[in-house]
């Protein structure tokens, strides 16, 4: 019997797992400002399997790392000809991975990160790590080492979820993040409920004050489109403007 970690090797070895990417738009424009990847295991058999279903499992057993790897080389292998295009084109891009609270107390990680950088030609300040609200809680001092060297090397820090767990101003000043993503059940009926769109709100405001971007995810409709902008909420992601897609199809998402 393989332990999760030989499993997960083996299956990085048979090529099994695969990324998908949403584009993460600005609100205004409709205009694509970042990518991020997702990522999907083509299991022997059981099909496709979600992220949801592997992810805590792969964290226990410590997996998670080397599937980490994967998913970061992978992606930055994959953007590189959108990142060349846009530059072309004067356009700034940014690609986000989602990194999980295991990864983030790993001492080596953001070093790691970097070299891969460096490895794949990717600038620093055009990648993001997504980090999931509650898992900053796992702040010890190599969470802390980690979200200092990623800062000096310009490589942006997004709360992931906002709005699941003890959300609080408090967290997006320590953690000093760029970016803040308010999670879909925040926004799910958000036309529906009007002091859930005042929650929105203050929340926008009290991130911009504290220098912070907001990303509404899971925007299905054009009404909840419609409040977030009201709400002051300038970027965002979700099926209204796409389904998470394979890498063949993300040129045609940028020239749009
Ligand atoms: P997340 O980072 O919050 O990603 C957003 C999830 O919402 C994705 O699910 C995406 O497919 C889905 N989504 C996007 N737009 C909509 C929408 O309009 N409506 C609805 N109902 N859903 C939408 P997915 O791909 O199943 O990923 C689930 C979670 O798994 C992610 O949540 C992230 O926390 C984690 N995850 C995904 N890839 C990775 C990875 O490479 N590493 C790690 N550590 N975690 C990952
Ligand atoms: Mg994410
Ligand atoms: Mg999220």
């Amino acid at each position: 019997m393989l332990t999760t970690r030989e499993a997960v090797a083996a299956a990085l070895h048979r090529d099994e797992f695969r990324l998908v990417y949403q584009p993460i738009v600005e609100l205004s424009s409709g205009k694509t400002v970042g990518l991020e990847a997702l990522v999907r295991w083509a299991h022997p058999e059981l099909g496709e399997v979600g992220p949801v279903n592997f992810i805590q499992d792969f964290e226990r057993s410590g997996a998670i790392e080397d599937l980490g790897v994967w998913v970061t080389k992978r992606a930055m292998a994959e953007a590189a000809e959108w990142h060349r295009a846009a530059r072309e084109r004067g356009r700034d891009l940014y690609l986000s991975v989602n990194v999980s609270g295991y990864e983030l107390q790993q001492l080596a990680y953001s070093v790691s990160l970097v070299t891969m950088c460096d490895d794949f030609q990717h600038r620093c300040q055009d990648l993001r790590v997504e980090v999931i609200e509650s898992e900053f809680d796992l702040g010890g001092d190599d969470v802390k080492a980690n979200l200092a060297t990623l800062r000096r090397e310009q490589i942006k820090v997004v709360i992931d979820d906002f709005g699941t767990g003890a959300s609080t101003v408090e967290r997006f000043i320590e953690v000093d993040a760029d970016a803040l993503k308010l999670d879909r059940s925040l926004i799910a009926d958000i036309e529906t409920a009007p002091e859930r769109a005042e929650i929105i709100s203050a929340v926008a405001s009290a991130a911009r004050l504290a220098g912070l971007e907001v990303v509404a995810e899971g925007i299905e409709r054009t009404s909840q489109l419609e409040v977030l902008l009201a709400a002051g909420c300038t970027y965002g992601q979700g099926y209204l403007f796409s389904r998470p897609v394979p890498a063949s199809s993300v040129p045609s998402i940028l020239d749009r």
